[in-house]
């Protein structure tokens, strides 16, 4: 087996991490009107968590870091320079 040369790690290489503080995105590119509307969805009530708020559908699902949406509008956004 041949031995890998220690501390290249170039499959981290092709990847795009993506932890930027959603929040603090979404608060700037809110503020520019980048953001298109986010889709609208029903939540049931049972699905809700009062403790979450996602500030880009303004429901409580889930957390604006956690959103899904926000984060493939913000990726887009960052493609696009
Ligand atoms: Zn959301």
């Amino acid at each position: 087996m041949p031995s890998l040369p220690q501390g290249t790690n170039t499959d981290l290489a092709g990847q795009a991490p993506f932890s930027p503080d959603m929040r603090n995105v979404f608060l700037e590119i809110e503020d520019k009107r980048l953001l298109p509307p986010p889709p609208l969805q029903k939540v049931p009530q049972t699905k809700r968590d009062m403790s979450k708020f996602c500030q880009y559908q303004k429901d409580h699902r889930q957390d604006t870091d956690d959103c899904r949406h926000l984060k493939i509008e913000i990726e887009k956004l960052i493609q696009r320079g």
